[in-house]
């Protein structure tokens, strides 16, 4: 699926900061093959595509893509040369010894066993070399259109969750597919391109499910009803996810909820750079362990969001990065009572030096609708 490019003015730069990484890697050139990896590298956002970036510069760079994209490469990626295959890695690979490529890296994280096979025959006599996660490191700090795309994308998840409440769509008897439908329905209003992921609508029981799929099942006066949901934009997702009750909230669901919401500002508190990244799961985690119901939450505290809904870091007790200014993560504790329901109140953040940047700004105080 396509959706419209943005300008990408930084590309450029991008692919300039990614040489460095080759020198250090000891490669003259890096193909890439995974597509998210090729958008942020060129801007280009087509189905099929390898690029081949050389450590000397753009003249010695290639972008290969099929016939159906001959207009669009060059309209998206005008300062790139184009070759036109449809065996878009295989072809680059085999051009690397004529751009005096010596050592050629590869997302060997990305590229099948039998695609590995096949790429060092078609690049004799070049030598193959393992370069797993080298763009996957300049992602994980988001340059300044990254940063206005995502503000965008979280702004207008922000604006459909409220039009939603005020329009009377969170009501008893509405289905939880009825509600994600009227949600995507006002995201795309507001300029999203697509839902970013399948949106999880759960009442009820079902919140204490951390990723149910909506079903025809009917909303109840007394519920608590998780949202979880973003809009894509520009190739960027957004990701918030907010617990509210249908009238008065029972005296657990209060407390629930306080616990969670304690979870989370202890959480976002803890987004300072240079902590480890699992120090702030442990910063929400205590939180939650203290009340006792460590048990009950079942997963990492927060992840990366840019090009891909999930991607690094991973805010987990058992990951190792520290965070950095200008990374994006969520932070989303949640407690989960089976057969009962559950909370989870998900915002998406820019670390920055001092305060952490919020990007999704619908309130998080208890709502009773
Ligand atoms: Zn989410
Ligand atoms: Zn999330």
């Amino acid at each position: 699926m396509t959706e419209p490019s943005p300008p990408a003015p930084s590309a450029a730069a991008r692919r300039e900061a990614l040489r460095t990484l080759l020198a250090t890697a000891g490669v003259d050139a890096l193909l890439v093959t995974d597509l998210v990896n090729i958008r942020y590298l060129t801007g280009f956002t087509g189905s099929n595509a390898a690029l081949l970036v050389h450590v000397d510069g753009d003249a010695g760079s290639r972008l290969c893509t099929d016939g159906r994209y001959r207009a669009q490469v060059g309209a998206e990626v005008p300062d790139l040369e184009p070759v036109i295959d449809r065996a878009c890695a295989a072809a680059l690979a085999a051009l690397a010894p004529q751009l005096g490529v010596q050592e050629l890296g590869f997302e060997s994280d990305h590229v099948t066993v039998d695609g590995h096979t096949g790429l060092v025959e078609q690049a004799q006599p070049v030598t193959l070399v393992r370069a797993p996660g080298l763009v996957q490191r300049l992602r994980v700090v988001k340059d300044a259109n990254e940063l206005a795309a995502l503000r965008t994308a979280c702004g207008i998840a922000d604006t459909a969750l409220a039009e939603l409440i005020d329009g009377g769509g969170l009501a008893p008897g509405r289905t939880e597919v009825e509600v994600a439908l009227d949600l995507e329905y006002r995201m795309r209003e507001h300029g999203a391109t697509a839902p970013s992921f399948a949106m999880i609508v759960a009442a009820g029981p079902h919140s204490a499910v951390p990723h149910h799929s909506p079903t025809a099942t009917p909303l109840r006066a007394g519920d608590l009803v998780k949202l979880d949901f973003g809009a894509l934009v520009d190739g960027y997702h957004s990701d918030m996810t907010r617990t509210v009750v249908l009238g008065r909230a029972a005296e657990w669901q209060r407390e629930l909820y306080a616990l969670v919401a304690a979870a989370q500002a202890a959480g976002r508190a803890a987004l300072v750079p240079g902590t480890d990244v699992a120090d702030v799961d442990a910063a929400a985690r205590g939180v939650v362990a203290e009340a006792g119901r460590a048990e009950q939450f079942v997963h990492p505290l927060g992840h990366g969001v840019g090009l891909q809904i999930h991607e690094a870091p991973l805010l987990a007790g058992t990951s190792s990065a520290s965070l950095a200014t200008g990374m994006v993560v969520t932070v989303e504790p949640g407690v989960y009572l089976d057969g009962r329901g559950g909370v989870r109140i998900e915002d998406t953040l820019v670390v920055r030096d001092g305060e952490p940047e919020l990007l999704t700004h619908f309130p998080k105080d208890l709502l009773e609708i």
